[in-house]
């Protein structure tokens, strides 16, 4: 991942299956689904809920974004939780969402400050004892029986149990893992490379020709009589051209969102820190004010998004999930202020296609 600041290139991500031992914690591993691998393995944030239904939320996805103007983000990896619960998944909210920021200097009491080595086997730092064995999270609440296993909540504990920690917490064997289905999502490499284009601004300019010229026909058609006659009662004309209006913009956005990604379809994030996200509507774009500051006074700058086409990847569908999203765009603080070893809250917008696109 670029490791500077506001730059003019866009970074594209891509999802590719890998070996899961790469994507632990010592690798500093970009990734979707699994469980977190987490940076900082102290202070891991806690009780963190879905603030529609309470439950506890699913990770899925973190990106490893170090800063280089600041030494304590040496490391920098922000990590993306939602709630699996399909009606949680509200039109244009973000309410299902969690964001936080972990960071380390280059010295720290976790990792070498040299990089992993592949081929010298190192074995990263371990903190499963105190994990939720479903999930990942946390896991204060142990097994009455065994307590060895640990859950970060009463829901996972259940889980658990229907799914063979029944047996395995009495054949004294609880250190198993546990592998539910349709709990995580599929775990997947986060790869990134720079975007490149085949002629996008030629294909703009002519979009906005060809769109104008509609347009001007189209008031050209109100301004003619033909068009009383056609009106649906109880409509005026003016009524009629704000619609019109609104429809032609909103087109142009999604035209000029599908125009930027048709040379690579399949790309799932956009990494474009301090730029401007690429936006699948022009319904629900915030204004700056709708981006809350850092608690540090900082603002909160873009810094990347996450691509609709990534749901295909994390087999939402056949479960009857409706998980669904146009794009959510991630702001964290301008500054990465120095957080200890604490994970920091940072903030999602989610914008979802307009209503006719979906
Ligand atoms: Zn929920
Ligand atoms: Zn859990
Ligand atoms: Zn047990
Ligand atoms: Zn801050």
């Amino acid at each position: 991942m670029a490791a500077n600041g506001a730059n003019d290139n866009v970074e594209l991500g891509f999802l590719e299956e890998t070996s899961p031992d790469f994507l632990r914690s010592h690798y500093f591993p970009s990734k979707v689904g699994g469980k977190p691998s987490w940076l900082s393995l102290n202070h891991l944030p806690i009780d963190i809920n879905c603030k529609t239904c309470g439950k506890p939320v699913i990770f899925l996805m973190q990106v490893y974004s170090p800063d280089d103007n600041v030494s304590s983000a040496f490391h920098r990896t922000i990590f993306v939780f939602v709630c699996r619960n399909p009606g949680c998944s509200e039109r244009n909210s973000n309410l299902n969402f969690v964001v936080f920021r972990s960071q380390l200097p280059r010295q720290n009491e976790f990792y070498s400050p040299d990089p992993p080595n592949e081929k010298v086997a190192t074995p990263g730092p371990s903190p499963d004892a105190d994990l939720c064995r479903v999930c990942g999270l946390l896991g204060p609440k142990r097994c009455a029986k065994c307590h060895s296993a640990s859950y970060c909540s009463k829901e996972h504990q259940v889980i658990d149990w229907k799914n063979g920690h029944k047996t395995a917490c009495s054949s004294k064997d609880a250190s198993g893992k546990t592998i539910v289905k349709g709990v995580l999502f599929p775990e997947l490499e986060l790869i990134t490379e720079p975007e490149e284009l085949d002629d996008v601004s030629t294909d703009d300019e002519c979009d906005t020709k060809g769109e104008n010229e509609k347009w001007q026909e189209y008031k050209d058609f109100l301004k003619s009589d033909k068009a009383d006659s056609l009106l649906p009662d109880g409509a005026s004309k003016n009524e009629l051209e704000k619609m019109a209006t609104s429809e032609s913009v909103d087109d142009k956005v999604f035209r000029k969102f599908k125009e930027r990604i048709k040379t690579n379809p399949d790309q799932v994030l956009r990494y474009h820190k301090g730029g401007q996200p690429l936006w699948v509507s022009v319904d629900h774009i915030p204004e700056e004010t709708d981006i809350p500051s850092c608690s540090c006074g900082a603002k909160r700058q873009f810094e990347f998004q996450v691509m609709p086409q990534m749901l295909s990847h994390l087999q939402v569908d056949q479960l009857g999930d409706s998980l669904d999203w146009g794009t959510l765009c991630v702001y964290t603080c301008s500054n990465s202020c120095q957080i200890g070893n604490s994970y920091h809250p940072e903030f999602i917008w989610k914008q979802d296609y307009a209503a006719e696109k979906q």
